[in-house]
């Protein structure tokens, strides 16, 4: 099977329309093959301690994507084993954008937190067997005593305890008779291995402390390497796929494995995480952003979470167009930006379009009234028009491409606006827009106008320009003439005031791993929100907040999924029109 599951959009079928062939892949289809298993079973493991991030669209598309291409389950798993950081409205918002990105999971979402009994009664197993130890040591001992590359580590005085002083002592950690960081239940291993992660790593820790889910249920807590696995072996998990830092774990991952016991063992495979110039991808660091309020929030349009996706305008099918362009592989790298661009741009091409002047100069027609009196008869039947009380209403597709969007009423009117930028007293070279050597231009959807006369203030700025529209251009091309360029254009009258959003970079830095986390207000691009007065469309102001538009030659934007309303339009700029990235 493939992964072309669904055609409806155009990215889908030029992006996946091959079979994915990355090392994953190939070991899912050999495992099918051999018939070690007859259906695989993945998960995705997020700590529910902050938003979800560019990263783990990755891991979602990677995770849920071979569970849909493979007809499999994909489980997902909230790992809660560190109750300090976590919490229910982050269990919510993973939940949600999952969803919005077009997954879903098999059965119940899952809790780590869940397996708590069942994990304390497989460390007491663990205690019995002689393969862990209560270790009383101070938490600076532990960490002196564990050695570092060149050294082994020291046996902690408490690691040949007897069985039932362990248990014991696990007993009573348990019921809360040691302080936080008193004592931990620790595996043995090998303190001498060279591979720190086997030196006698723990399983559990003290902590008085409630959890979302738990409550005050337990005082101490599994640590991830522990419960993981574990995790993973409960749910019958095939192909526990990680990010690269992992792999020196692994073989902690297969002794915990091991030691249960299980029939069915899962194998932890690790594959390159996703880095993106410009971008931070890290929980801690956006975190971080949003605590000194350097951003409005985890869901501001500029943040590299889903959340902050969503309300940028990106949308589902552009992510996961951008995963599958990135692919697997188990070697790190920096993806251009420009490439999450392009796709986010290829999955809009066929949203309904717009007019909105962003930066408004006035435009007085002076012939309005004697160029529109006999539209009637100057039209084509392709035009439709109607001439009420001085505005001529202009009938347009919403969307050229799919007739079933309907049509929209464009007002044209005596004053209108166009773009400041597309006027220019003394253009550069290469202008092709309106100037006083080329004085005429389309209006989009309406007819040909030449300027007459410019108006400016006391600082030479032009505030105002006058104009005359040719009556017969109206749908028709002008007579003895050739008019270049299209211009768009908003009633001045009719238009509405918008606040339009124009987001860049947060940060200017291309190499996130040399954005300083410690300094991040000087990190940040002064630039990666302007905010300006912009005029639309009048049909602009009867849309649902998160609908987007392609405003024509200004780029793609959503109505604000929080600020839009009818009163008060608030756009946000999802990406420009063009870029020369190529992909
Ligand atoms: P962070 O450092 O941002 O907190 P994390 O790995 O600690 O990331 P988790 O919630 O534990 O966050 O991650 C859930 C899953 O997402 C893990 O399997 C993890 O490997 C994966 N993941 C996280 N970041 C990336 C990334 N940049 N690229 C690919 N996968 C990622
Ligand atoms: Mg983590």
């Amino acid at each position: 099977m493939t992964a072309t599951t669904d055609k409806n959009t155009k990215t889908d079928e030029t992006a996946t329309n091959s079979e994915k062939n990355d090392f994953i892949r190939a070991i899912v289809r050999d495992d099918l093959a051999s018939q070690k298993y007859s259906q695989i079973v993945t998960r995705f493991p997020p700590e529910p301690n902050g938003y979800l991030h560019l990263g783990h669209v990755k891991s979602i598309c990677l995770n849920f994507g071979l569970a849909k291409e493979f007809a499999g389950l994909c489980n997902l798993r909230f790992d809660d084993t560190n109750p300090d950081a976590e919490d229910q409205e982050f269990v919510d918002n993973i939940k949600d954008d999952v969803k919005w990105l077009g997954f879903d999971w098999a059965g119940e979402a899952r809790y780590a937190s869940s397996y708590f009994g069942q994990l304390y009664d497989w460390a007491v197993k663990l205690i019995k067997q002689g393969d862990a130890y209560v270790d009383l040591q101070s938490p600076e001992d532990i960490r002196e005593n564990r050695g570092n590359f060149g050294q082994a580590g020291k046996n902690s005085p408490y690691r040949d305890a007897s069985v039932e002083e362990n248990l014991q002592r696990f007993d009573d950690m348990k019921s809360g008779k040691y302080g936080n960081g008193e004592a931990v239940l620790r595996a043995k291993i090998d303190m001498a291995s060279p591979n720190m992660n086997m030196r006698d790593p723990i399983l559990y820790r003290v902590m008085h402390q409630a959890h979302h889910q738990t409550g005050d249920d337990w005082c101490i807590y599994p640590m991830y390497d522990y419960a993981h696995p574990l995790s993973d072996a409960i749910e019958g998990i095939t192909h526990s796929i990680c990010t690269l830092e992992f792999e020196d774990h692994r073989p902690f991952y297969d002794w915990v494995v091991d030691k249960v016991g299980f029939d069915k063992e899962p194998h932890q495979y690790e594959f390159a995480r996703l880095n993106v110039n410009h971008i931070l991808t890290s929980k801690r660091k956006l975190k971080k952003l949003v605590e000194d309020d350097l951003v409005s929030g985890w869901d501001d349009p500029r943040m590299p979470t889903i959340a902050g996706m969503r309300r940028r305008g990106y949308t589902p099918e552009g992510l996961r167009d951008f995963c599958d362009r990135v692919g697997v592989s188990k070697s790190d790298g920096v993806v251009d930006f420009g490439l999450l661009e392009f796709s986010i741009r290829n999955s809009l091409e066929h949203v309904n379009r717009s007019m909105a002047v962003l930066s408004p100069l006035k435009v007085t027609i002076t012939n309005f009234d004697e160029a529109v009196a006999n539209v009637e008869t100057l039209k084509k039947d392709s035009v439709k028009t109607k001439l009420d009380n001085g505005v001529l209403w202009l009938t347009q597709p919403k969307n050229s491409h799919d007739d079933s969007q309907g049509m929209r009423d464009i007002p044209f009117t005596k004053e209108i606006y166009i773009d400041k930028g597309d006027f220019e007293i003394t253009p550069p070279e290469g202008y092709k827009r309106l100037s006083p050597q080329n004085p005429e231009i389309r209006l989009r959807n309406s007819y040909v106008l030449k300027i007459e006369e410019h108006i400016t203030d006391d600082n030479g700025e032009v505030v105002g320009l006058t104009a005359t529209i040719d009556p017969k251009t109206l749908g028709n091309n002008p007579e003895g003439r050739k008019v270049k360029g299209v211009i768009h254009w908003v009633s001045a009258s009719l238009g509405k005031p918008a606040k339009v959003r124009l987001y860049e970079q947060l940060f200017n830095q291309e190499d996130p791993a040399k954005i300083d986390i410690n300094n991040l207000a000087a990190e940040i691009n002064p630039n990666s929100l302007r905010e300006v007065d912009a005029i639309v469309e009048p049909s602009l102001s009867q849309v649902n907040a998160g609908e987007r538009f392609q405003f024509e030659r200004e780029g793609f934007f959503v109505a604000d999924s929080k600020d839009y309303s009818p009163e008060h339009l608030v756009f946000n700029r999802i990406v420009t029109l063009k870029d020369s990235f190529k992909p």
